[in-house]
């Protein structure tokens, strides 16, 4: 069957663009690429109405990921600002964990922009203003996408061998895909993050480096300032900071009624930005780099990945995959890795003449190797996590994380908890001993979820039975955390 494109790319956020760029890269251009997008050409990327929403930070290690393989280079002025790691302060504030090592502050704003130049330059074709509907097919293949063309009011269609899906978090063609029973279409509301952020200037107050640091990204667990989720200062300068914070929402509800409170997230982030004492007079940024960007609220999600990206002659990355990571929401570093390796499954899929669900199968496996492998370890362990009260939280980061552990969490794994099993360790506190078990017990189930991501089947004939597996040890996990709730 002749189509339109060999590949098209639905969404051109920062996903899709990198997707794109890899699958030009991976044929040597010599597949043709249509990306499509429901922005004007003059917003690329902008996520919402309410702007490219984002704390804006991602490690230098994903980054350089993507640049070694794919020749995409991110430099300035989308970079916008250089940090040295990411520090997590407990929420006495006497533990601080350093994470992800050095990486950058990114401008989303002005990244697309580029980025679409350089894509172009490639031979990449865009299309904007088209509101993405759904996915059309030909028996059980996905041959294309449909919607509706703002520009003329028309409806539109266009085919391709293989579209990849990177529409965001709501992907209504993920929602709405026919063709498969393997990918999931819905998440639990749980595993969702509420968030938003302010991107400011102000002037400096005291000098208080739990506040902000302009070398480091700094993240604040507080289950009363922000329930399920944390707080964030990310240095865009000296005195320019991307402020915000992320909330789950039922957990937001009990703070509330337990603080005898109305808050929403909005109103949370005012008072976080508030109570700042490194920061006086905080101002909305009105540099053209952040126009129409400086104030926004979205959604992330913090679970691991779909169980399956892939079916006939469709993939998915990105949010719409549901891959930023569960413990911190950073979805840009598995955006570049993923965005990275789909491009050169979906030309190898493209070039063997294979582009059902089994021909683009290896996306699977070579995304799980890569990143994938620790997300469902990870996502038990969030859980545990946003049941744990402020004190509980302050007692775990000082008394139970070892050397091993704090390298664990600042490559992005789940840590052993090595001091919690020490001989002789005395646990001071009912709730504390709790946590300890619950420790043990994430520890445990991450092993195991680990090694069964790495089973991971090499062709879908084996997936049913490594689904049920898993979703029974996620349904088991789930019931016993209940059990180390206070
Ligand atoms: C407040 C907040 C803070 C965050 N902070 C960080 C952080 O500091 N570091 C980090 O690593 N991650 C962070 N994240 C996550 C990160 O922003 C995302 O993981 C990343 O932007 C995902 O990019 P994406 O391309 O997959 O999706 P998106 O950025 O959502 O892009 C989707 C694209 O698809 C287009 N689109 C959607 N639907 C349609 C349709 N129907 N038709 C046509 N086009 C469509 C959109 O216009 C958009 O261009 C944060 C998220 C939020 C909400």
């Amino acid at each position: 069957m002749t189509t339109d494109y060999d590949v098209i790319v639905a969404g051109g956020g920062l996903a899709g663009t990198i997707a794109a760029q890899s699958v030009s890269y991976y044929s040597n251009q010599k597949l043709s690429i249509l990306v499509i997008d429901r922005n004007s050409e003059f917003m690329p990327g902008r996520k919402s109405f309410s702007g490219w929403t984002c704390g804006d930070a991602v490690s230098k290690e994903a980054v350089d990921y993507m640049a070694n393989r794919i020749k995409v280079p991110w430099t300035e002025p989308e970079i916008e600002h250089h940090v040295k790691g990411v520090m997590a302060f407990s929420p006495d504030r006497e533990t601080a964990i350093p994470f992800d090592g050095a990486g950058y502050m990114l401008n989303r704003q002005k990244l697309p922009e580029i980025q679409n130049e350089r894509a172009k330059k490639r031979g990449i074709e865009f299309d904007f203003e088209i509101n993405l509907t759904g996915l059309l097919y030909d028996d059980s293949q996905v041959i294309g996408v449909e919607g509706i063309d703002n520009k003329t009011k028309q409806p539109f269609k266009k085919t391709a061998k293989v579209v990849i899906d990177a529409t965001g978090i709501t992907s209504m063609l993920r929602n709405g895909i026919k063709n498969t029973t393997k990918i999931e279409k819905k998440i639990d509301r749980r595993d969702i993050e509420s968030t938003g952020r302010y991107i400011m200037y102000f002037e400096k107050a005291q000098e208080d480096l739990t506040e902000f640091d302009p070398d480091y990204c700094i993240i604040h667990l507080d289950q009363d300032i922000a329930p399920g989720g944390y707080g964030w200062v990310f240095p865009k300068g000296k005195n320019k900071v991307n402020i915000g914070l992320g909330v789950e929402k039922s957990l937001l509800d009990q703070r509330n009624a337990r603080m005898e409170k109305t808050d929403t997230v909005s109103s949370l982030i005012d008072q976080y930005v508030a109570r700042n004492r490194a920061m006086k007079n905080p101002k909305l940024s009105e540099d053209e780099i952040d126009k129409n960007n400086a104030t926004g609220n979205f959604q992330v999600s913090v679970r691991r990945q779909n169980d399956c990206l892939v079916a006939n002659g469709y993939a998915i990355v990105g949010d719409a995959a549901w891959m930023p990571k569960p413990l911190d929401a950073g979805g840009i570093g598995p955006a570049l890795v993923a965005g990275t390796i789909i491009g050169k499954s979906v030309v190898e899929a493209i070039e063997s003449g294979d582009v059902t669900e089994k021909g683009l199968w290896k996306y699977n496996k070579e995304f799980i190797n890569e990143y994938g492998y620790k997300t469902a370890g990870l996502e038990v362990f969030r859980r545990l996590i946003q049941t744990l009260t402020n004190d509980q939280i302050s007692y775990g980061m000082k008394h139970f994380l070892g050397d091993l552990d704090v390298e664990a969490i600042s490559k992005g794994e789940h840590p052993d908890f090595s001091m919690v099993g020490k001989i002789g360790m005395m646990i001071r506190g009912a709730l504390n001993k709790k946590l300890a078990e619950g420790l043990r017990y994430t520890t445990q189930q991450n092993k195991w979820l680990t090694q069964h991501y790495y089973n991971f089947p090499g062709s879908p004939d084996g997936f049913e039975e490594w689904k049920n597996k898993l979703h029974q040890k996620l349904d088991e996990a789930n019931t016993k955390l209940g059990s180390f709730a206070n």
